[in-house]
């Protein structure tokens, strides 16, 4: 056991999935959660997700050894403000968002004297939400990025170890370099893959259901990236905008350079421009970050947000 006591505050994919993995592992004593409408905290109540689940975020937050904010990135301030006062001395608070550098800024003003703070950032993660979502093997084999900001050792390996029980493989990071990475392997092709279905979504009214119809070809795959949560990925945008911008003028710049090479016919740009993608795809696939989640069936488990 990791943790006595855990406390999951908002109940969602990442969060449920925490739980099963913690029961998996036995990384916890007690799980104690709470999601913001009745709604959710009666599902969880009805799949037995947690052990308790609360009426309000302070009281599942009192007492616990650890406390994990996984609300979307533009809600952790808030949370944060809320379960300060319950905060016991010596215990941990850290969070699963996406984005670092702006969850760093809304939550550590709230962090009281005695109380340790580790943001981290598990990457991986489907399309779906909600406390039904979750599964054990979510972070099997995938990465845990924690960004301790000069947090105290102790505490910083005891939530390293907490994420290896979960399946997890751990690395430190800088804010601003976690920002920029996560920029270019999630943030951007998310949004090339919204604006590809957008793109579709326009065509439709003259292609009427052809677009639907063929879809296995490639856009398929972005229709299940671009089905992924609204709130989540707004705030993704918001929060982790310079280096999202960044990457996106980069793309921009790129996907002139090949449109160019279609309109003069040069087919050898073509080629070494897909022969060097191809070997990044093998590099990711032999790296064993492309695995499926056995588990989830329907979908392939991403790369996470
Ligand atoms: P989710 O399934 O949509 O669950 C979000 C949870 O947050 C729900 O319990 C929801 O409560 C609660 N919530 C929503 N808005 C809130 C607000 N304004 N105040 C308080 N609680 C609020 O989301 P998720 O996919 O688990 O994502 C949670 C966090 O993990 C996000 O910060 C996200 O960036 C990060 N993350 C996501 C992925 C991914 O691929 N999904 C991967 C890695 C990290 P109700 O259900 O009661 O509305």
């Amino acid at each position: 056991m990791t943790y006595g006591r855990v406390a999951l505050i908002g109940l969602g994919l990442i969060a449920s999935s925490m739980a099963h993995a913690m029961r998996r592992a036995g990384a916890a004593g007690e799980i104690a959660g709470y999601a913001r409408t009745a709604q959710t905290r009666a599902v969880a109540r009805e799949i037995g997700l947690c052990d308790r689940v609360c009426e309000s975020a302070a009281e599942a937050a009192e007492g616990a050894d650890l406390v994990v904010l996984c609300v979307p990135v533009g809600a952790m301030g808030a949370v944060a403000a809320e379960i300060a006062p319950a905060l016991k001395p010596g215990a941990t608070v850290s969070d699963v968002g996406s984005v670092k550098r702006a969850v760093i800024g809304a939550v550590a003003p709230h962090i009281p004297a005695g109380v340790h703070f580790v943001p981290a950032h598990p990457l991986a993660g489907t399309e779906y939400s909600g406390p039904r979502s979750g599964f054990a093997t979510l972070f099997d084999n995938r990465w845990c990025l924690l960004v301790p900001e000069g947090a105290e050792r102790a505490a910083v390996e005891r939530l390293a170890a907490f994420w290896r029980a979960l399946g997890a493989n751990v690395e430190e990071m800088g804010a601003e370099q976690h920002d920029r990475v996560l920029a270019v392997v999630s943030h951007a092709p998310h949004l090339i893959a919204y604006t590809m279905v957008g793109v579709a979504d326009h065509l439709e009214t003259v292609t009427e259901s052809d677009v639907i119809k063929y879809s296995a070809s490639g856009f398929r795959d972005f229709t299940r990236i671009a089905a992924s949560d609204p709130t989540m990925w707004r705030d993704v945008f918001l929060t982790n905008r310079e280096a999202t911008l960044d990457i996106l003028g980069r793309f921009a710049e790129e996907l002139f350079v090949l449109q160019r090479a279609i309109r003069m016919g040069d087919g050898p740009l073509l080629f070494d421009y897909f022969t060097r993608t191809r070997a990044i795809r093998r590099g990711i696939v032999e790296a064993g970050q492309d695995t499926a989640a056995p588990d989830f069936g329907r979908a392939a488990a991403g790369p996470g947000a």
